[in-house]
């Protein structure tokens, strides 16, 4: 837990949210602004700020949440035919809550490259 971080707070239930899963070491939630029909917020429940930030001893954590990601997708029939799972590491590329997370989405087909 970081003090005042956001996803943390949503982690442990301190911020409302609409969670499609938990397990011990993931949450995953709708997010407040969706960019598709679907759009998921994953996150580990351990504090980590951001990609550029994680250091080997994260490596299983990372995994952890991508195969948490296909059981979200999985629960999705909008997701049958395909889905988006993008991290925006950094403020070049986005990233405005620094607590590290995957956006899982679809349900709408996306274009190459991304903007
Ligand atoms: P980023 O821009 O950092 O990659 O993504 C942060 C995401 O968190 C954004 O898509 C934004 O809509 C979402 N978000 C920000 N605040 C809240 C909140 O309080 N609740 C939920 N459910 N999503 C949030
Ligand atoms: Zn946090």
């Amino acid at each position: 837990m970081s003090d005042n971080c956001l996803f943390c707070k949503i982690a442990k239930g301190e911020i409302p949210s609409q969670k499609v899963y938990e397990d011990a070491k993931v949450f995953a939630f709708r997010d407040i602004n969706p960019q598709a029909p679907v759009h998921i917020v994953i996150i580990p429940k351990k504090h980590i700020a951001a990609l550029a930030s994680v250091s080997e001893s994260e490596e299983s954590i990372l995994g952890h949440i991508q195969v948490a990601a296909s059981k979200i997708a999985a629960q999705f029939p909008e997701l049958k035919n395909g889905f988006r799972l993008v991290n925006n590491s950094g403020a070049d590329a986005g990233q405005t809550v620094f607590h590290i997370h995957y956006h899982l989405l679809g349900g709408r087909s996306f274009g190459w490259p991304p903007g």
